[in-house]
């Protein structure tokens, strides 16, 4: 896969064909932890290939920062279409969590999906949706229409 039209701002082309954000040595970087709703503001400074966190109140947040700073992801909910159930959608997320890239396409592609009941809590409605490597689950039964 490759990426599409070249962004603005200093990203790198990763396999999967989504774009990262480019980091050089000293840059600095500042994002606000979200793990805990204290919302520590972090600092951090790129040296060597590794990044020196500060302004973290526990381990976490350097965690969160490094995470966020090579590969930011984030699990995606939302509702799909069901046909023949008793309700009209079942809620669904994205297992594991895909790129922060993909978020709008996978959000748009799960307005395309619909699924036959019955589903089940758990069942994987779709694997490796749209190449993202995530599957979709589906967090609520919905059983089929009497
Ligand atoms: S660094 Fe630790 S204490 Fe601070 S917001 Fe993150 S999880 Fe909470």
């Amino acid at each position: 896969m490759s990426c599409h039209t070249a962004p603005k701002q200093p990203l790198d082309c990763r396999s999967d064909g989504s774009w990262v954000e480019k980091h050089a040595a000293g840059q600095l970087k500042e994002l606000v932890c979200i793990r805990c709703p204290l919302g520590c503001a972090l600092q951090g400074q790129l040296a060597e290939g590794e990044w020196h966190v500060e302004g973290n109140g526990c381990p976490r947040g350097e965690a969160y920062f490094i995470k966020e700073a090579a590969n930011p992801s984030r699990t995606v909910t939302g509702l799909v279409r069901v046909t023949g159930g008793q309700l009209p959608v079942v809620s669904v997320k994205t297992v594991p969590e895909v790129p922060k890239a993909r978020v709008m396409d996978v959000a748009r592609g799960l307005a395309r999906l619909e699924v036959r009941a019955p589903v089940s809590i758990g069942q994987v409605v779709e694997e490796d949706f749209l190449g993202t490597g995530a599957s979709l689950i589906a967090t609520k039964s919905v059983g089929k229409k009497a």
